[in-house]
């Protein structure tokens, strides 16, 4: 295996970078990456640090030229998006112990007709939800799910990995799980995520719990179970899957030629997600692939908005919330785990916080679905604030601007039918455009055809 990352020009083979855990914190206190805990003795985060000046002996051209290369091979693991990168996210492990999908390389949606409606040139949304388990979270499950791989291989007592989801950490922990032989169990809010969600872990052979609580009062059990019973805890809080999510930021750079665009626009819950993009992005200027930073916005939903009322305190502080329901629903979450690195991330990449209502959700998601979109409402979230941003001048005609649209619509069809049913409460559906019941008589249906037509033409 090794001799194979040689020949796909990888600098050397394993052992000369080196990562470790460090606390957020205080960065003397560090631990080795098969460590069974999830937070400094002070109990702040951990997170994952590099050997920069062992990376620093590649070239960025180098680098560049190796990332460029894998993302086009087969060869196990280079050509995912994320062991692409491998030396920039977990070096030491062992090749045979990855547990990959060829996860990440998702394609750059040009959103031509959508951002002209805006009055923007350049819009593009980043398609994460295009991969095996329909969301972005299959780019930090496979990290976490090799690392745990490899600690059962070195003879760790790991009975189970375990996370508190709100539907898509909890069907891509089952994928990679059942994929490596691992028992995986996940605790659900009951009722609150969708059909799709709710039957991955089910098919992939999780054991599921669903719980009368929402988010948060999973996480709460999920944590106790990991402290006590040698549950290993796949949640964003194991900085682990932070290091996969990172390589999102790195790939959306390559994919526009190493030019960095002006705007990156994500919806945020838990918030691991919007460090993780701030990390990859650090981590290209830190080796001088890139000089410049983007400016980072994080969407949030106005019933789950803890971090945009931090933001508009100037960040002096931040408060937990209930969080409200939403159609957004893996992001309601009151009190997110990952607040700090956020908002030192947003204050690294001058960023903004918007909120959205839930009409606004809805609306902006059916507009960008009549433009050949098919967006989830994390999505929605997100498009809205852009909206919103745009509408007040702060992102420019000309800017280019990247969406990260977090997973995939088809996991979100429940909704979609509802929009187009006008059956949400409290939405307009504006736009709704339901199916049109006709008997199977040609003149009947040839007369709605041209009434329809003329409809269509109205609208645009
Ligand atoms: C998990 C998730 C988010 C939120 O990511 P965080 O890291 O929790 O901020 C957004 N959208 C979708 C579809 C998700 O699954």
């Amino acid at each position: 295996m090794d001799d194979k990352a040689d020949s796909q020009g990888t600098p050397d083979s394993k052992p000369k970078y080196k990562a470790w855990f460090q606390s957020i914190a205080d960065k003397t206190e560090r631990g080795p990456l098969d460590d069974l805990s999830y937070r400094a003795s002070d109990g702040a985060l951990l997170e994952v640090r590099h050997d920069i000046d062992e990376l620093r002996k590649t070239s960025a051209d180098e680098w560049k030229r190796i990332f460029k290369q894998r993302s086009h091979s087969t060869d196990w693991p280079y050509a995912s998006g994320v062991w692409g990168k491998k030396e920039w996210v977990l070096p030491g492990i062992d090749n045979a112990h990855v547990v990959s999908m060829y996860e990440g390389n998702t394609n750059l949606f040009w959103a031509d007709r959508y951002g002209r409606q805006l009055g923007l040139k350049d819009l593009w949304i980043k398609q994460c939800g295009n991969t095996h388990t329909g969301s972005f979270k299959d780019l930090g499950m496979t990290v976490l799910v090799s690392q745990v791989k490899e600690m059962i291989a070195k003879g760790k007592d790991i009975q189970a990995v375990a996370c508190a989801s709100t539907g898509d950490t909890s069907a891509a922990l089952a994928a990679y799980a059942a994929a490596a032989g691992v028992p995986a169990i996940v605790f659900l809010p009951k009722g609150k995520v969708s059909i799709a969600q709710l039957i991955q872990p089910v098919a992939n052979g999780a054991i599921v719990f669903a719980l009368d609580t929402d988010f948060d009062g999973c996480m709460k059990i999920v944590r106790h179970v990991a402290e006590n019973d040698g549950v290993y805890l796949a949640n964003s809080m194991n900085s682990l899957r932070i290091e996969g999510q990172k390589t999102v930021g790195i790939e959306i750079v390559q994919q526009f030629d190493w030019n960095v665009p002006d705007w990156l626009v994500i919806p945020g819950g838990n918030l691991g997600n919007v460090s993780a993009l701030a990390k990859g992005l650090d981590m290209m200027i830190d080796l001088g692939l890139i000089q410049r930073r983007p400016r980072i916005v994080c969407a949030q939903a106005e019933a789950a908005n803890p971090l945009y009322q931090s933001y508009q305190r100037g960040f002096k502080g931040f408060e937990p919330i209930a969080a409200g329901p939403t159609l957004a629903t893996a992001i309601q979450i009151g009190n997110p785990v990952s607040i700090d690195k956020a908002i030192d991330a947003l204050k690294r990449y001058d960023g903004i916080v918007e909120q959205a209502t839930e009409n606004e959700i809805a609306e902006s998601c059916a507009r960008a679905d009549r433009t050949g979109l098919f967006n989830c409402p994390h999505t929605g979230v997100a498009l809205a604030a852009l909206e919103k941003i745009v509408a007040r001048g702060e992102i420019k005609k000309n800017d280019r601007v990247v969406v990260l649209s977090t997973a995939h619509g088809l996991k979100f069809v429940e909704q979609k039918v509802s929009y187009h049913r006008k059956e949400l409460e409290g939405i307009d559906s504006a736009i709704a455009n339901p199916p049109v019941e006709l008997a199977a008589d040609y003149q009947v249906v040839r007369d709605e055809m041209f009434r329809q037509l003329e409809l269509r033409d109205k609208a645009v």
